[in-house]
């Protein structure tokens, strides 16, 4: 097995159970794209084992740390342990996250369940090469239908792998009818964002739930995850998304679960808020779920005005006793600066604010204490006092 010997600061991170190690921490490394190698310390101390990347700044992730090397069948016994913590969520939905990468000890592999199918992504080199493998091994496990590998992310790039979306299994038709809850969904494995659905909101939506009432405005609404989860107990839901696919989506989604108070606009939420401002609208319950504003540390800033911005307008168009449930996805935004915008917001817009519940990601999206990077979604559930 090749080895690599990276440098004491390196090593520091590992010690402290961060899986990766980045370009500038390694020496001339002597493996190829996708090896299996042995970490070594700069006095040659054994660190760990990890996927070794010859075109990623991160050059290694780890996927044991000490001595001993994995057991050959380390991927089978992960993707094992992975299916059974999900099973053990009993979770009231047909379609949820099966490995969340680094955090199911299977770095930067994602498998997502969708009924009897799997919708899989490999984001490096190292789980790239052992793709048949893996298949192979769910197959083995869970007998799916069909396996699509949705491997057209742009990250695939960072690691010199193609972009391409395949089937490795079975059949992949092109809709897959799921339940979220009371909810049914026809989901696009094959084009839908991430591989279909924000599965990681799941509980976010339940949560929501117990707030949502009266006029409910679900901004950033994709396929209506929120808007149709929340509608049986609103009285009209105003969905928004600046996509017409994804409108049309909501559209169709709303008749198949007889939702009649579900009304859909394909327009941009920046300028819909000033509008609805200007017209004097008002809403009793209000979700703002927009993607990730900050993709890298650099457009933080720019970010942080768009989430004022659109809390500032959300909290104007609050009535007073209803509820905000506003998101970022972005990692690069952290929960306090989160917490402050909205705190910014809430004084601008006058409007006294308590925070109700301090939420994130599914739990079957773990979160790895010792790895910041895997908690990248805050929800907070607001009230505007009386
Ligand atoms: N709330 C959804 C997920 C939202 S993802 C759910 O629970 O499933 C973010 C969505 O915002 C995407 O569907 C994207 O099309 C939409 N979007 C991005 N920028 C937008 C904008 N400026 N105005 C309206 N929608 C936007």
């Amino acid at each position: 097995m090749p080895s690599v010997t990276i440098s004491r600061h390196g090593e520091d991170r590992v010690r402290a159970g961060h899986p990766w190690i980045y370009r500038s921490d390694v020496a001339q490394p002597d493996a190829t794209a996708g090896d299996l190698v042995e970490v070594t310390g700069p006095r040659g101390r054994p660190v760990g084992y990890a996927l070794f990347s010859d075109r990623s700044e991160i050059t290694l992730r780890m996927v044991s740390f000490g001595p001993e090397p994995p057991p050959a069948a380390f991927i089978r016994q992960r993707l094992d342990a992975a299916i059974q913590y999900r099973t053990s969520l009993a979770l009231d939905a047909t379609a949820c996250r099966l490995v969340h990468g680094e955090a199911d000890r299977i770095p930067s592999l994602i498998v997502d369940r969708y009924g009897d199918y799997l919708v899989i992504q490999a984001l490096s080199q190292g789980i790239d090469r052992r793709l048949a493998e893996i298949a192979a091994t769910l197959v083995d496990l869970l007998r799916p239908a069909g396996i699509l590998a949705r491997n057209d992310p742009r990250v695939r790039q960072l690691e010199g792998l193609e972009q391409a979306v395949e089937v490795l299994h079975g059949d992949v038709p092109e809709r897959i009818e799921v339940r979220e809850g009371a909810v049914h969904y026809q989901v696009d494995p094959w084009r839908g964002q991430k591989t279909g659905l924000f599965l990681d909101q799941r509980e976010n939506r339940e949560a929501a739930r117990r707030y949502a009432r009266g006029r409910l405005l679900d901004a950033f609404s994709y396929n209506g995850g929120f808007a149709l989860a929340l509608a049986p107990n609103c009285a009209s839901v105003l969905a928004i998304d600046i996509s017409e696919d994804a409108v049309t989506r909501i559209r169709e989604n709303a008749a198949r679960n007889r939702l009649a108070n579900v009304e859909a606009r394909a327009m941009n939420v920046f300028d819909e808020l000033r509008e609805l401002e200007r017209t004097g609208a008002r809403f009793d319950t209000i979700v703002l779920d927009p993607p990730a504003f900050a993709k890298n540390k650099a457009s933080v800033a720019k970010a942080l005005s768009g989430y004022k911005e659109i809390n500032l307008r959300a909290l104007k168009l609050l009535e007073p006793g209803g509820f905000l449930l506003t998101c970022s996805c972005s990692y690069n935004v952290t929960e306090s600066m989160f917490l402050d915008v909205v705190a910014e917001a809430a004084g601008d817009a006058r409007a006294e604010v308590s925070l109700v519940e301090k939420r994130t990601q599914g739990r079957d999206h773990p979160i790895l204490i010792n790895v910041p990077e895997t908690y990248y979604l805050k929800c907070l559930i607001l009230r505007k006092l009386a």
